[in-house]
């Protein structure tokens, strides 16, 4: 009998992960942690409760997303033949849940806010993010507007992001768009030869998503434009001033922006919030009305009123911004084993530390004594525990003042003390 051959896992590359799609690093999830905890406090402070939807919906739910969408929902059929789909954002699943569990009955406005993961397809690749934000449902008035986008600009300056700016419009509603599409067709079918491909096709469809083209030719012909302020139904017209208004009293700036148009659904005053930089700009989230979308799902009319980022753009604004939120989890002090004896000791001492409300950092591993001290050092730990093979033989712990360096040397049952007492505990 020859030795066992040696078996080796069969090798196949890591696929990497899907484009559109994002990790959030451990060097990230600061950022990460710090905006939600302050999404979460000022939502509070505001009167908006926490909701969860699920991540999969019965796919007709999202009619009114796939119309004015070029955008596909990441969708499948399940084994009893119903076609569900991944949600592509959270506003449709809020609108069910507000029908479902009669909150219509329950209460004049409900206020929502929430976090959560949302996927769709675009030009054939699937796109996922973590989406944010804040719902309004029921009876709502412009100053609930005004008042939502002062949250939302607290929130934005209190994560420390500088030159944020507030592109604003109005959009008109059911009774004065229509009016509006037809001006805005005729005026774009006289310049149709200035226009890009893609906003031919929309002249008969949505002239109003030409409006929000970038492209250099479209954009001049859109400057040039009539603008919608001159068509707003009297309601309309009533509501903007008032929410300008209201802003006014906050003392923020806006800018009147034809080109933002908000989504297939929105009505009434849109808004997005920007933060600019030397060179780029990114759109941290964008809000509006979806007045008709309760009654488009069978309930009675309500105002929609909300606001939706992802996540993710907040933090590529952050990057830029280069606003860093340093870990709050800070250690009391910090383990220096040497050794494999030394290190199995730590584990006891480790869990003595804890039961006495001692956060102790642990590094059990290879690495030299240097290594370790430094990054306790730049850990800003101030007492430093080192276990050498000595040590734990003998059952001491030298305790090391990581500032001054100064050592001195005590016995397993006497080191809690005197960290205790260092520490002032
Ligand atoms: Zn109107
Ligand atoms: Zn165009």
């Amino acid at each position: 009998m020859g030795r066992p051959k040696k078996i080796t896992p069969q090798v196949e590359k890591a696929p990497a992960r899907l484009p559109g799609s994002f990790d959030v690093l451990p060097e990230q999830i600061m950022s990460w942690e710090v905006f939600v905890e302050k999404l979460h406090s000022l939502a509070h402070t505001f009167g908006y409760s926490k909701i969860e939807t699920p991540l999969v919906e019965d796919a007709r739910l999202f009619r009114f997303w796939q119309a004015g969408s070029k955008d596909k929902l990441a969708a499948f059929t399940d084994a009893k033949g119903l076609t569900c789909a991944l949600k592509p954002t959270t506003l449709f699943s809020l609108a069910r849940a507000y029908l479902e569990y009669q909150f219509p009955l329950r209460e004049k406005v409900s206020k929502w806010f929430y976090t959560s993961p949302v996927a769709y397809v675009s030009d054939g690749q699937m796109r996922q993010s973590t989406e944010y934000g804040f719902q309004m449902l029921g009876e709502t008035n412009p100053i609930a507007d005004s008042q939502l986008i002062n949250l939302i600009f607290r929130l934005f300056t209190e994560m420390g992001l500088p030159n944020l700016s507030l592109e604003i419009n109005n959009i008109g509603c059911l009774e004065c768009q229509p009016g509006y599409e037809e001006v805005l067709r005729n005026y774009f079918k006289e310049k149709k030869y200035d226009l890009c491909e893609n906003c031919l096709e929309l002249i008969d469809t949505h002239p109003l998503q030409i409006l929000a083209c970038n492209n250099l030719s479209c954009s001049t012909v859109s400057a040039e434009a009539p603008v919608i302020i001159d068509y707003l139904c009297d309601a309309c017209r009533r509501h903007f001033i008032a929410v300008l208004e209201g802003l006014d009293e906050l003392n923020l700036v806006y800018n009147l922006n034809q080109k933002v148009i908000g989504k297939p659904w929105s009505r009434k005053t849109v808004f997005e919030v920007r933060a600019k930089f030397e060179n780029s700009e990114v759109t941290l989230g964008q809000g509006g009305h979806a007045d008709d979308l309760i009654q488009s799902l069978g309930g009675l009319p309500a105002q929609a009123l909300g606001f939706m980022g992802t996540i993710e753009n907040v933090l590529t604004a952050l990057e830029s911004a280069n606003v860093k939120f340093a870990s709050k989890h800070k250690a009391d002090v910090f383990l220096v084993p040497l050794g494999e004896l030394a290190a199995k000791k730590t584990l006891r001492l480790f869990t003595d530390l804890w039961n006495n409300n001692i956060v102790a950092s642990e590094f059990i591993g290879p690495g030299s004594i240097k290594t370790q001290l430094k990054l306790a050092e730049s850990n800003k730990v101030a007492i430093a525990l080192i276990i050498g093979q000595k040590e734990a033989r003998e059952g001491t712990v030298i305790l090391r003042d990581v500032k001054s360096g100064m050592q001195e040397l005590f016995t397993s049952e006497r080191i809690i003390d005197e960290v205790k007492k260092r520490l002032g505990k």
